[in-house]
Parts: C-alpha cells; structure tokens; sequence
C-alpha cells in the first residue's frame, strides 16, 4: 500500500488567492459593466526588455542550426552568465562572490523551497511574520513542524514583523539553526539597513546558524545607503545563501530564470560537530534534481548586464516604483498607514480593520483587488497588501476610485 507523506495533512490549503477568485468572479457576476483593476497578485505586466527579447532571438536562431544547437548546458548554469552576475551583481557593490559560487536555476522559489532539503529534520527553523508562505510550508513538508495551531505550526519560530519593529523583526529569544529573511519584504515591502543586517549576520555566525537571504526585490533599492545583497555586510560569506532572481527585476515571471548564491565559506556541521561546506552539498543536490534552465533565457539574463539591459531593466523597474510612490501617497493623504511602496514594489496598509473586510470594501465598492494581508501570517491581521505591478494608468485609476469610497 503506498502511503502518503503524513506532513502534507498538516498543511493549511491555502485559499487565499483561490477565495480572492471566488469574490473577484462574484463581483464580476453582479457587475458585469463595471471592469476591475488587479493590485493583488504580485506579478508583473509589462513585456520584457528589449535587449532581452533581442538575445532571445539570436539564442533561438543558434538552436536552429546543427553548427550553433547546444542540448544539456552545465546544471550550475553557463559560465557566460554566472560570471556576470558574479561581477555585476556583487564584486561591483564590493561583495567577494566567485562565479562558481552562483547556481543559475528556474526560479528563487524553487531554490528558497528547496533549500531546506540540506539539513537535519530536528533543527530549528525561525521564520518571519508576515511572510513570503514557501518558506514555512516547505519545512512543514519536511516534517520540521507540530501541527497547525490557533494560525501558526508548533515548532517553528515566529519572528514577528509589526509596527513596533518597522516590521524588521527582532533577533529571537531561543537559539534558532535556520533563519530567513527577505529584504525587500513581500508582503511588507520593508527594507533593512547594513547595521540590522550585521546583527542577523554576528548573531549566526555566533550561533553556528545559517541565513537564507531573499533577494528577490533587491532592484528596488534605489537608496544607495540601503543593501541590496547580504553580501555587502562583514561575515556574511560564513553564514548566508542569497536568493536572486530576474522575475522581477526584468520581467522574468514566465520566462523562468534566477539564480542562488552559495559561498564556499558557508559551513554546517554533522551529528558529530563535523563542518561540512555548504556548497558541496548544494552542488550535489542541484546536479543531481536539477538541469539547468534553457540556453536561450540563460542567454536573454545575460543581456539584463549590457548597458541598453541595464538601462531598461531600470526604466522597467522605476515605472513600478512610480506607480508604488503614487499608490503610498495617496493611501498616506486618505489617512492610512503604510510602509513599503519606497525601494519596493509593495505598499503595505494598516486597513484599521479585518483584512477581508478592508478588502470587501475595496472590490465592492471600487471594483479593485488588493491581497488582504491575513493570508501571510497571523501578523497580517488588519493590513493589506497593494502591489505596483501594473499600468500607471490603472494605478491612478485604481486610487482615485479608492478615495472616493474610503
Ligand atoms: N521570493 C519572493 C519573496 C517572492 O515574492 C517571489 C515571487 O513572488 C519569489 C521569491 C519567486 O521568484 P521566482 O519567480 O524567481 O520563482
């Protein structure tokens, strides 16, 4: 009889986007002459760069031809573009990363899901509220977790992201093995400094604990005091993997392709106190389930580090940061709460009510769709979540329909 991994009983169906479907279909059904403006999902709108799309091109024209054709490229990615991103990416803002150390893959989700696979199933896994939900459900998958009580799972380490903390959250009380983090934060949208960084970076190193750092929305940082790798902190090469991807950054959501840090220095340890070098293990676990993303999207990344790519990977980015200021202002001048929608595409808002209540109140008298902010941690409870990925056009039309109805 085949039997079922029984963690995966433990875990909350999640039915936010599904019940924000449901209500948006309701919505639509009763007012069918009224259109609805999506700020919800966090994905992306606009077309992908021209430099990309050219690279994509004369990537495909080379499959074509017997001469130029490449079948399975090297599992870690090609060199082309793990040594640009290497240079470009870190050794340019002053962090020491090796080529060898980055692993080209399809996505930061599957690489920050997948992570965890390396290490014991009794260490302790601190994680933050609200939150990015792959983290959590992937340890609960690997059975790192009690059951689900009261809105969180026995056993993990809440680290609370609220108002009082500027939704940076604290160093935990107890020891923790495994911590992550996100800066910029989804859904919160807020940044950390270099200095709260060194603090997760002695506190691991301290600890012997290992930090998994997701940077998905490090092109947003356009304030230059502000880190936009782990990297860029002292002792961080000992204690931290970096999430990197070109979802948002460039446009990358359906085309697939990102990328995840792993330095030689990371260490963990064996049963007996042993270190074991982190990337070794990575290596070995990405060769073995992994190979490699396709030679035309490795080639189209690689074109993001031209200077016509990173002019308009910029202009890509600042027209979401555009639409994320205006979206901030204008729940700010309503009366509202709000951090993020500054060096990120997220703007979270203190609704002063239930989430789904708040969100109700936006898609039934609006007629637009935000994320209440419930669906990402009991610390969610009363916000919501407004994403800037989409036209300027909309966005304006979304808030002018918002201010008159808050
Ligand atoms: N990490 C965070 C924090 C995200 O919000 C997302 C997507 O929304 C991802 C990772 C996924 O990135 P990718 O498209 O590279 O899988």
């Amino acid at each position: 009889m085949i039997k079922i991994n029984e963690n995966f009983n433990k875990l909350q169906a999640s039915y936010l986007f599904s019940d924000i479907a449901k209500r948006v279909a309701a919505y639509q059904q009763a007012n069918p002459d009224r259109d609805v403006i999506k700020l919800g999902i966090g994905d992306v709108t606009r077309a992908l760069p021209d430099a990309c799309i050219k690279a994509f091109h004369g990537a495909v024209e080379e499959m074509a031809d017997d001469n130029t054709f490449r079948g399975y490229g090297p599992e870690q990615g090609y060199d082309f573009l793990r040594e640009i991103i290497a240079k470009e990416d870190f050794q340019a803002r002053g962090a020491h990363i090796e080529a060898d150390e980055v692993f080209v893959s399809d996505g930061a989700k599957c690489d920050s899901g997948n992570f965890q696979e390396l290490f014991a199933t009794d260490i302790k896994v601190a994680i933050p509220d609200p939150v990015y939900p792959v983290y959590i459900d992937t340890n609960v998958m690997a059975g790192r977790t009690g059951l689900w009580r009261d809105g969180r799972y026995d056993g993990i380490v809440y680290l609370d992201a609220t108002r009082d903390n500027n939704f940076v959250p604290d160093l935990p009380d107890s020891p923790v093995d495994l911590i992550y983090l996100c800066f910029p934060n989804n859904p919160t949208g807020a940044t950390i400094t270099a200095d709260q960084l060194k603090k997760w970076v002695d506190y691991a190193r301290e600890q012997k604990a290992l930090i998994l750092y997701d940077a998905a929305y490090e092109a947003f940082v356009r304030d230059e005091s502000l880190p936009r790798s782990v990297y860029e902190v002292e002792g961080a090469r000992e204690v931290a993997i970096e999430f990197r991807s070109f979802s948002k950054t460039a446009g990358f959501t359906g085309t697939r392709c990102a990328c995840t840090v792993v330095p030689t220095d990371c260490m963990a340890y064996t049963e007996a106190g042993e270190k074991v070098s982190v990337h070794s293990l990575w290596n070995r676990r990405h060769t073995t389930k992994f190979n490699s993303v396709s030679y035309p999207v490795q080639r189209a990344a690689e074109a993001v580090y031209t200077p016509q790519g990173k002019a308009q990977v910029r202009e890509l980015v600042s027209y979401y940061l555009k639409n994320a200021e205006y979206i901030r202002e204008k729940m700010i001048a309503l009366g509202y709460e709000c951090t993020g929608g500054e060096n990120s595409p997220y703007i979270w808002i203190d609704g002063k009510k239930d989430s789904w209540e708040f969100f109700d109140t936006l898609l039934n008298e609006a007629g637009v769709v935000c994320t209440p902010g419930a669906g990402f941690g009991k610390c969610g409870r009363g916000y919501v979540r407004i994403s800037a990925f989409n036209s300027f056009e909309n966005v304006s039309e979304a808030m002018t329909r918002i201010s008159r109805v808050l």
